[in-house]
């Protein structure tokens, strides 16, 4: 039947291309790669409308990323940022709200998260053809700019200004896991109900997979390359967002420096973590948390999380051992050799 209904397609494409939708069978995905916000995604998506759902959620993606990336001249967020210390700038719903979260996580992390972290994440540049390891006297220089507390929320006029000049924001944190709710809202209002999309990092889990069963989603070794798994843990319509020191980072005299930093030292932060792993319902909340845990370290991110509903966690610290939190702990298997699992937690 399938092979029939194959063919009849074909067939039919070769007359009238526009019966590509149509044509779209509900146990084949649309799969999809791109680069966008400086990563590779990745989109499974399942359905009669995966083919249309999958275009709208690219555009949805491309529209975010022109309002909020600090690399695009134009976007709302370089606007902001050149009006620093003069004026304020008026905002997207998208981007304010983005800027209002990045605040109130700021505030909830004791500062680890501060999205006016850019002239330290432009100084170090890493990942970029400027990487380099600056003077402590530079680091000093641009730290005294990093303040979440000079961020002005204006939400009647969607206004943000920022207070002293020279001061920029860099959404880079959480961005993607806004986006990855974004592209929950396109698939959902597209009528799919079962996909699978990874922004980089950020994976959400709609739904079930083609088998009518959990999402088996496997979490990174963080001493691994890409796609080598730590272990695994199956979920359904959950965001699941790693950040780890295995990303972004150049080594200098053996000392390997990364792109998550430390807000009150300017340096990348040096915990006892190499990678966190934060399972929620909203991605925008498992960003946040994500970046900022692994600044704040094992006990005081493990102690965050657990305070939090509906919110899980799996830690790794530089000597191999993993911390799951309550609610994860039947659901998560490891499967890397080499690490050792602290239960007992
Ligand atoms: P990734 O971008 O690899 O998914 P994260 O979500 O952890 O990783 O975000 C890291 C990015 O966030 C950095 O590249 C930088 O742009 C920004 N950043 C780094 N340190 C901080 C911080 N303390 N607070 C807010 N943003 C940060
Ligand atoms: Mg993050």
């Amino acid at each position: 039947m399938k092979k029939l209904h194959k063919i009849s397609c074909l067939l039919l494409l070769l007359i009238i291309p526009t019966f590509l939708i149509s044509c779209e069978t509900n146990d084949e995905p649309v799969e999809k790669e791109t680069y966008m916000m400086g990563t590779i995604m990745n989109f499974k998506i399942y359905g009669k409308n995966a083919g249309t759902a999958t275009a709208l959620v690219l555009k949805r993606i491309s529209n975010i990323e022109s309002k909020m990336s600090v690399n695009i001249k134009t976007s709302e967020i370089s606007k902001l940022n050149a009006k620093a210390g003069i004026s304020g700038q008026k905002l997207s719903e998208d981007t304010y709200s983005v800027i209002e979260k990045s605040v109130q996580y700021s505030k909830l992390t004791g500062g680890a998260l501060d999205a006016t972290i850019e002239p330290i994440v432009g100084l170090w540049g890493i990942g970029t053809d400027k990487e380099r390891l600056p003077s402590k006297t530079e680091i000093d220089d641009k730290l005294k700019l990093v303040n979440y507390k000079d961020i002005v929320l204006d939400k009647k006029n969607s206004t943000v200004k920022l207070k002293r000049t020279n001061q920029a924001i860099d959404l880079g944190a959480i961005a993607k896991g806004y986006t990855a709710d974004e592209v929950k809202k396109v698939l959902l209002n597209n009528k799919i109900s079962s996909a699978i999309i990874n922004l980089g990092g950020n994976v959400y889990a709609i739904g079930k997979n083609a088998k009518g069963k959990d999402w088996n989603v496997g979490i990174q070794n963080p001493l691994s390359t890409r796609g080598e798994y730590l272990g695994t843990i199956s979920v359904t319509d959950k965001s699941i967002v790693t950040s780890g020191n295995y990303e972004r980072f150049f080594i200098k005299d053996g000392i390997r420096y990364h792109h998550i930093f430390d807000p009150k030292t300017g340096y990348p932060a040096q915990q006892s973590l190499i990678s966190t792993t934060i399972v929620s319902d909203k991605s925008v909340d498992g960003d946040a948390l994500s970046t900022s845990t692994y600044i704040m370290g094992l006990d005081k991110g493990l102690k965050l999380v657990e305070s939090i509903k509906g919110v899980e966690a799996i830690f790794v610290t530089k000597d191999k051992k993993v911390y799951v939190t309550p609610g994860l702990k039947d659901n998560f298997k490891l499967t890397s050799k080499g690490f050792t699992y602290e239960k007992g937690r």
